[in-house]
């Protein structure tokens, strides 16, 4: 067994040495990170912070999105800061100096809000009974303004974000603050805050003046400088054609092949294992699941044109991938010749992902995607 880790150990340090793609993480909390570091990982390339709200918490976003009045919304975000920040300072101290992605809230509000029918018909049955709850009735009220038939084609990322007053600064002056306090013990934080499910250039410009202007205000609060990349997720087509436009207002992108496969295919990646999905594959329509292997000719090439059309504006942008693809071997090979800077997957993921960065180095000219 000694001499089986040791080979492993010897093939993986090779492949960190010829390697070009940075292999990252994708990690929500403190201890995601040091599971990841301990494999190699050189960042996190996402922290999907909706995951942080996930059990106890999800009252939270319940009551910061359908708040029924400005006051009672911002009672509750006064409420998240010091968990975010407690939640940021926790990751960033894990990360001690690697850079850490962390991506403004995306969730998806079908996952987190109480249910259109079951809410209904707790309702009913407690007027029938003549115990109206009155906090049940504004919660229909509410959940009723906002209920959509495609949830995750709507109210979700950049638009939750530019449609809820106050919540993607509060998420922003979380980070800010964890950062500052880090700093002052001596650390060295390196966060990068990314916006999710941008479609237009006109979002990314909202998002940035926010983000700016909270970031400007906790440094001259704290005398602390805050130099924080500002980058934005690419996983709608459109962003993908757009990106000369995006990319003058991001500092990085990181291309996210899950929802830019169920965008590109028009597949729901909710229903990716229901029956009609699984016909197709068992039936041999398509060969093979596109959400589990980059699909070069679609969403490759969407890839190819973000990564191309962004730094047509921007020569120097960083371009990563954080999506399922990240972590998958054929994909990794497309990701290194499509010109990509760093591939972020699970951290039980990220040996296998040095390997293949390593083996697509070598592989030059072999085209592993077709
Ligand atoms: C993606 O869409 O590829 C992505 C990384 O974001 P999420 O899976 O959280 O939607
Ligand atoms: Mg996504």
């Amino acid at each position: 067994v000694r001499d089986v880790v040791h080979s492993v150990h010897r093939l993986l340090t090779h492949a960190d040495s010829v390697r070009r793609l940075r292999v990252l993480a994708n990690a929500d909390t403190a201890d995601d990170a040091h599971r990841a570091r301990a494999r190699g990982a050189e960042g996190i390339g996402l922290c999907r912070t909706e995951h942080q709200f996930l059990g106890e918490r999800r009252h939270y976003v319940e009551q910061v999105v359908l708040a029924d009045s400005d006051d009672e919304r911002q009672s509750a975000l006064a409420g998240l800061l010091p968990l975010q920040r407690a939640d940021f300072t926790a990751l960033l101290e894990a990360m001690d100096g690697l850079p850490t992605t962390i991506r403004l809230l995306d969730p998806p509000l079908h996952e987190f809000l109480p249910d259109l029918t079951d809410l209904s018909v707790r309702v009913a049955l407690a007027e029938e009974r003549g115990r109206v709850d009155e906090h049940d009735v504004r919660l229909l009220a509410a959940v009723r303004r906002i209920h959509e038939q495609n949830p995750m084609l709507g109210l979700r990322g950049v638009r939750l974000g530019l449609t809820v007053p106050g919540l993607f600064a509060l998420q922003v002056r979380a980070i800010a603050e964890a950062t500052v306090e880090l700093r002052r013990a001596g650390r060295v934080p390196l966060p990068q805050i990314m916006v999710p499910l941008v479609g237009s250039v006109r979002e990314m410009q909202l998002v940035r003046a926010e983000t700016e202007g909270v970031l400007a205000e906790v440094a001259q609060r704290s005398g602390v400088r805050l130099e924080i990349p500002i980058g934005c997720m690419i996983e709608l087509p459109r962003a993908a054609l757009t990106a000369q436009r995006i990319a003058t207002q991001a500092d990085f992108f990181s291309f996210g092949t899950n929802d830019l496969t169920q965008t590109t295919w028009g597949f729901s990646r909710d229903d990716v294992e229901g029956a009609f999905f699984s016909d197709y594959l068992e039936n041999g329509v398509l060969t093979i699941s596109p959400f589990e292997t980059l699909d070069a000719d679609g969403v490759g090439a969407l890839v190819r044109i973000g990564v191309e059309r962004g730094r047509s504006a921007r020569p120097d942008l960083h371009c990563g991938v954080c999506g399922e693809h990240g972590g998958d071997p054929e994909s990794i090979h497309f990701f290194h010749q499509a010109g990509l800077d760093d591939v972020s997957c699970s951290p039980f993921r990220v040996p296998i992902a040095r390997l293949e960065a390593g083996r697509a180095a070598v592989l030059v000219g072999e085209d592993t995607t077709t």
